[in-house]
């Protein structure tokens, strides 16, 4: 596990068909749906601000204009005026990185800066009168996929950004186009809703034509649909234009746009803030992936909490290490606050450990229900593409698995069942090997320990993709827990 992992892993990624992987997406959230608390978890201390917090990364092709969208939401929302913005924009063109120029507004510190920790996925921040969001911009090329993936699976909406220009939208799906991995992986890595925004309506090869935005909307419903979204329950498309701040914070005008003013037509913030609260479980034991950390007068780790109550001055444990810590402080959003509920993502200061001894990948865990240590799991996966050369999945078979914030190299031990996937009975008889489409129920090995939970426990940490040669070939959702370390590892 680890960050080397993922350089390693970040080849281009090809972008042919997908399998129907709707079964599964259904069966994850319906899981999801079900799962109970195990445990009590710690106490809560006052708070002021209760608003409900929601992470949105925005994914799609390089160039659909994901940037200028973040950007425009942090404009419209007053998170940042329009001079420093277009400092920013400078500096982020100087330094050759113009798309990630999100990053720039979020750490104004050159320091920060230097250490690269923006590379990685751009966060801001915006408020409604009703919510707090927290935007991640993940970069769109192909080589960033594993950034990607780190954004994703902090991310309960996803907002697919498409170009409804001329060509671009095209270009999007063609091979080596990422619109159809990113929206594969944000449902895979937890996505609930899918919001997709028709951007550049205003170009000029568009005009606003109602044409072109069903031909945008029909052309990606079958997809989405193959990538496991429920179409009516999960996704919502709209037209909006970025640059210009359409259809984003008040919904068009009629005479920009006569054919969305129905009832049901709603602006982008509309829509997010229309959502019903999510379930995060603030009394389950806490479980906090951790994704990055560094040293700043002590040693601070970040990270979203998956569930429970993250609380300042309460003792954890971190797993698989199992070292108990203290936690000093807990910041969101730069503010210090006595306590953090599900969904948020904190930096928390921890005392009692060096910032050497933490990986991306380990969990904070409540003491007395730690996050399970794991070398050998049961898990149903759907194999979406195997690659050209290595087109039988069978025992042996070896990629790397990506769950929350790990990359650890795995291989398959065996093949247990095979899953029809029309009536979703397991085969009596052990299949030998399946092919691309296949759904199959296997034992997992990875090669070093690694933190997760049965999808039925923690649908965060129960949930995963394989990749290989940095493409996605399977998705999957952890049933069993074969050999978990952590009940025998040594407590201090
Ligand atoms: P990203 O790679 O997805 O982050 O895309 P960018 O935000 O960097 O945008 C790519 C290009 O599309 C830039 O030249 C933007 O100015 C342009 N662009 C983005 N949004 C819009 C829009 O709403 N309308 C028009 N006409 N151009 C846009």
């Amino acid at each position: 596990m680890g960050s080397e992992m993922c350089i390693r892993d970040s080849t281009a990624p090809d972008d042919r068909g997908t399998a129907d992987v709707a079964e599964l997406a259904d069966a994850l959230d319906d899981a999801s749906l079900a799962a109970k608390p195990k445990a009590k978890g710690t106490k809560t201390a006052e708070r002021t601000d209760m608003r409900e917090h929601v992470n949105c990364v925005f994914i799609g092709h390089v160039d659909a204009g994901k940037s200028t969208f973040c950007g425009q939401m942090m404009l419209s929302t007053g998170q940042v005026d329009e001079r420093s913005m277009q400092k920013y924009e400078k500096e982020a063109k100087e330094k050759n990185r113009e798309s990630w120029f999100l990053a720039y507004i979020m750490d104004t510190d050159e320091e920060e800066r230097a250490k690269g920790k923006t590379v990685q996925v751009g966060r801001a921040h915006f408020e409604t009168a009703t919510k707090r969001y927290t935007i991640l911009d993940a970069p769109g090329h192909k080589n960033y996929v594993p950034n990607m993936i780190a954004g994703a699976c902090q991310a309960d909406v996803g907002v697919l950004v498409i170009s409804a220009r001329k060509g671009e939208f095209e270009t999007g799906f063609e091979r080596g186009g990422q619109t159809r991995e990113h929206a594969l992986l944000a449902k895979t890595l937890g996505v609930r809703l899918l919001v997709v925004v028709i951007n550049k309506m205003d170009d000029s090869t568009v005009e606003w034509s109602e044409e072109r935005y069903r031909e945008c909307c029909d052309k990606l419903s079958p997809f989405l649909r193959q990538c496991g979204y429920n179409l009516k329950r999960d996704v919502i498309f709209l037209p909006i234009s970025a640059m210009k701040g359409i259809n984003v914070l008040t919904r068009v005008p009629a005479d920009v746009c006569p054919w969305f003013q129905g009832a049901d037509d709603r602006c982008f913030v509309q829509v997010l803030d229309s959502q019903p609260p999510m379930d995060r479980k603030p009394d389950a034991p806490l479980r906090l992936p951790i994704i990055d950390k560094y040293r700043d007068m002590g040693t601070v780790i970040e990270g979203k909490i998956e569930q429970g109550t993250l609380v300042e001055g309460a003792r954890y444990v971190l797993m698989p290490n199992r070292t108990r810590v203290v936690v000093d402080s807990v910041a969101l959003d730069e503010n210090d606050v006595p306590t953090a509920f599900g969904g948020e993502n904190v930096k928390v200061k921890l005392r009692d450990i060096s910032e050497e001894d933490i990986k991306p990948g380990f969990v904070l865990s409540d003491v007395a229900h730690p996050a399970p240590v794991v070398r050998r799991f049961e898990a149903q996966v759907i194999i979406v593409e195997l690659l050209e050369h290595k087109s039988i999945f069978s025992a042996g078979y070896t990629a790397v698995l990506h769950c929350h914030a790990i990359a650890e190299e795995c291989s398959i031990v065996e093949l247990t069942a095979e899953i029809d996937k029309k009536t979703g009975k397991r085969s009596k008889k052990k299949p030998m090997f399946v092919k691309s489409g296949g759904v199959v129920t296997c034992v997992i090995d990875v090669e070093q320990s690694i933190c997760v939970e049965t999808f039925d426990v923690c649908a965060q940490l129960g949930r995963f993709t394989l990749r290989d040669e940095g493409k996605t070939i399977g998705i999957g959702k952890i049933l069993k827990i074969i050999d978990a370390s952590a009940d025998e590892a040594k407590k201090d």
